[in-house]
């Protein structure tokens, strides 16, 4: 289309919106107004755009990946969208002849946080991936009223306060009233036997409706939009007229409000599982309403199930939605009168999994006794899988009882997602390299011995579109000046930037780049009325606030360094800005005690003027997509420093690398092959790897060795109880020293710490050397070319799904 008839185009449709939505005219139109009036043009063109996409899937017939995931934390749509359709400088213009600026329209959409963390990040930047690389796929999820928590700090303690995103971010959903489908809980069985064999009644159950609102996610520079689904419970009856005219209003409004309880809330904590009602609930209603939907699609694509596992790939992002394996099951059997072999084997083929952490607090186990009452069938069906799979190993294994009790799916009253999700898959994977292999010769090594094949691979990656074109313009100018823009499609060709390794215009430039993204970072913060100095060194641990992320020994490091600075004003310290990010789960006091000694140590430094000349300590609020899209830019130095072993992958580590900030880390997730891309010049490592940590915990750690043998150790632990700002913080002393065993923490912060300091000094001699700092960078840069989700999406294509793209 020619230009000038685009930008007419959008012109009339702006203006036509603003009158059909609002009756108003562009003078007469609010920001507010006008980012939704785009917002809404963009969406109606993603559905144009799919419906023709549609029409292509229907004829090729394409096998199609349905992704099931309880959480994608998306963030803004709008930059995303205009972007990848190419749209960008058109719209400003436009909005330009109205003083509107498109900068400023994005501030106003909020962030769709419907997850935790690195898992929901990850299904978003698959969504895009999906769509640029164009296969055919669809995301399903749960439309929560409220994502994620906003955390706000008060006299240094994190409160929590509801998200409200929909007002603003319910432009983006398409309610689809033909597509509903009932989700069935507790209740009595009946078998019935009919004349096509056995039927199962429901009785008393306490039916709800699922109803889609569908997202569509825009391929960048691709004819491909991909759905994200996202389910909302109704009552099924919508409103007991029973009950109302009858006059029992309360009643009529309870029945209402039990069935929108499922989509009120997520879940606020991150690699930990609960034994609620609710949540199994919820899982269910996301696996009950997107397995009925992908049968019904099926059905009315082909005219059979027979061809099921040819034509359809189910993925299951971590054990929550690991029901679908006995959904499936029971509609093959009960409603489609498969034989259980028959439907097994269905599922087996078109069902794949990843693990996501091998934490055992994170491993879902659900009692017996709830599964049995809120969804008996589902609980029958588990049973007999538990049987027949216990037999077969019998038959393998005979007399092995500990193994056989390891394996099962049902033990001790419990029953282990995790193992079913594993025995229901074809596929299995990990998330990086080493996190594969822990789950090969540990956490699933039984399941390895016995069907090896299953297990395998896909290094998690980001949607470097948005990390880094997106969200770095000026470094993403220097690369096209550089190498072109091929990269943007195809990441592998970011390693060119390796050429400019020696050229020092290039490498002045990554300089001046950093310190700009730093600037502007200052200068939001600011507004917001946080102090910090852009010209001090940015250390920045961005992630949720977890034990075995360590933030605690960062801060440990960071009172070494207050202590040395209060002996010795005088000595030499790269000036330095401490810039943490993190949400702590709502109930989760150990983490939420570390978020208070972090502010109550910033304001102590901060007392001291000449202290916090040369170390700042910044706890940034509410940390969100929107917030680390302009901190990763301004970032120096990544903190990667969970005990190795236990951080499946990570993905902050990409999003920072692929910035050009060099990483502080350990030999854990995929800091390993972050590692292996740049060299070891180029990376600081320390600590213990996985392995040793391993043998270290069957030798016995004992934190008070460190604090008696160490004065350094002593003299932090010491000003711990002391405390920062008037408060102490004995309670975290007691943590690291006495912990619940009376060994120390179990994370072993103190072990690394040595280690840690020396390696940061090595890091701060560096950081002098401009030079050779900003050759680090742009090595790191040309590295995370990995590290694209469209790498870890073609992975998981050729791999694992056996899908290809639509063209
Ligand atoms: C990338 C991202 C994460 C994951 O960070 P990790 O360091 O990998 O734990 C969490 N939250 C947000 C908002 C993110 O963008």
């Amino acid at each position: 289309m020619e230009e000038t008839q685009l930008k007419n185009e959008i012109r009339n449709s702006i203006e036509h919106k603003l009158s059909r939505h609002y009756g108003i005219s562009v003078e007469e139109a609010s920001r507010n107004q006008m980012y939704k009036t785009c917002a809404r043009i963009v969406r109606d063109l993603l559905l144009e755009k799919r419906a023709k996409y549609h029409e292509e899937m229907k004829k090729k017939q394409n096998k199609k990946i349905y992704y099931l995931c309880m959480e994608f934390l998306i963030g803004r749509s709008l930059k995303n969208n205009i972007y990848n359709l190419g749209l960008d400088n058109e719209l400003q213009e436009v909005l330009s002849d109205w003083n509107f600026q498109l900068e400023d329209l994005y501030e106003e959409e909020p962030d769709a946080g419907l997850g935790n963390g690195g898992l929901g990040r990850l299904a978003s930047c698959f969504m895009d991936s999906l769509a640029t690389l164009g296969y055919p796929a669809m995301g399903f999820s749960i439309c929560y009223e409220y994502g994620l928590f906003k955390q706000k700090i008060v006299d240094g303690w994190q409160m929590e306060l509801p998200d409200i995103w929909l007002p603003g971010g319910e432009v983006w959903l398409k309610k689809r009233t033909d597509l509903t489908f009932p989700v069935k809980f507790e209740g009595e069985l009946k078998e019935v036997w009919t004349e096509n064999g056995l039927r199962i009644d429901y009785n008393n159950c306490n039916e709800v409706e699922a109803v889609a609102y569908d997202m569509m996610i825009s391929g960048a520079d691709s004819d491909d939009v991909a759905v994200l689904r996202l389910w909302k419970a109704q009552d099924i009856k919508n409103f007991d007229m029973n009950s109302f005219s009858n006059g029992d209003y309360n009643r009529a409004m309870m029945e209402n409000t039990s069935a929108e309880l499922i989509c009120k809330v997520l879940y606020p904590s991150d690699n930990h599982a609960e034994g609620k009602t609710l949540r199994i609930r919820q899982e269910y209603f996301l696996v009950s309403a997107s397995i009925q939907n992908i049968i019904h699609d099926h059905l009315r694509k082909y005219g059979t199930l027979n061809n099921f596992s040819e034509k359809v790939a189910i993925h299951i992002n971590d054990t929550h939605p690991a029901m679908c394996i006995p959904e499936l099951m029971r509609i093959f059997m009960d409603e489609y009168q498969y034989t259980w072999n028959d439907a097994y084997k269905m599922v087996i083929d078109s069902v794949t999994y990843t693990n996501h952490t091998v934490l055992a607090e994170a491993l879902e186990k659900w009692p017996e006794v709830l599964i049995k009452q809120q969804l008996p069938r589902i609980y029958e069906i588990l049973k007999e899988l538990n049987e027949q799979f216990c037999q077969q190993l019998w038959n393998q294994y005979p007399g092995d009882w500990d193994r056989i009790e390891r394996m099962a799916i049902i033990s001790n009253g419990q029953i282990r997602m995790a193992n079913l999700s594993v025995i229901g898959s074809s596929h299995v994977n990990g998330v990086s390299k080493l996190h594969s292999d822990i789950l090969k010769n540990d956490v699933f090594h039984d399941f390895y011995q016995n069907t090896p094949w299953k297990f395998t691979n896909v290094t998690n990656g980001i949607a470097h579109r948005r990390w880094l074109c997106q969200a770095n313009p000026e470094l993403t100018k220097l690369l096209d000046e550089c190498i072109g823009d091929e990269y943007k499609k195809d990441a592998s060709k970011l390693a060119h930037f390796r050429k400019y390794h020696d050229n020092l215009d290039v490498l002045q430039r990554l300089d001046n780049i950093k310190l700009n993204n730093k600037i502007r970072f200052s200068n939001l913060m600011k507004n917001k009325g946080v102090t910090i100095d852009p010209y001090s060194m940015f250390v920045v641990q961005a992630k949720r606030l977890h034990e075995y992320k360590r933030q605690l020994l960062n801060v440990l490091r960071i009172i070494s360094l207050y202590l040395d600075l209060k002996e010795n004003p005088n000595m030499h310290v790269v000036p330095q800005t401490f810039l943490f990010a993190a949400k702590a789960a709502p109930g989760y006091f150990a983490a939420k005690e570390v978020i208070k000694l972090i502010n109550h140590l910033s304001v102590e430094i901060e007392k001291d003027p000449v202290l916090r000349q040369n170390i700042r300590v910044v706890f940034l609020e509410n940390y969100c997509v929107t917030m680390a899209e302009t901190l990763m830019p301004a970032a120096e130095v990544s903190e990667q420093i969970s005990l190795a072993g236990k951080e499946a992958s990570g993905t902050g580590n990409m999003k920072m690398m692929i910035n050009g900030a060099l990483t502080m880390g350990t030999m854990d997730g995929a800091n390993v092959e972050i590692f292996d891309a740049v060299g070891k010049d180029n990376i600081f490592i320390f600590g213990m790897n996985a392995d040793e940590v391993e043998r270290r915990l069957k030798s016995g750690y004992a934190a008070s060795f460190y604090y008696q043998n160490n004065p350094k150790i002593r003299r932090v632990l010491d000003c711990l109880r002391k405390g920062f700002n008037g408060e102490s913080f004995e309670s975290i002393y007691r943590y690291l020293l006495v912990g619940e065993y009376g060994m120390g923490d179990p994370y072993m912060c103190l072990a690394d710490f040595d280690d840690y300091l020396k390696v940061h000094d090595q890091l701060s001699e560096t950081y002098h050397n401009r030079n050779k700092w900003n050759t680090m960078s742009l090595y790191n840069i040309a590295g995370a070319e990995r590290f694209a989700a469209d790498r870890s999406v073609q992975d998981y294509a050729s791999q694992i799904w056996g899908i290809e793209p639509l063209k």
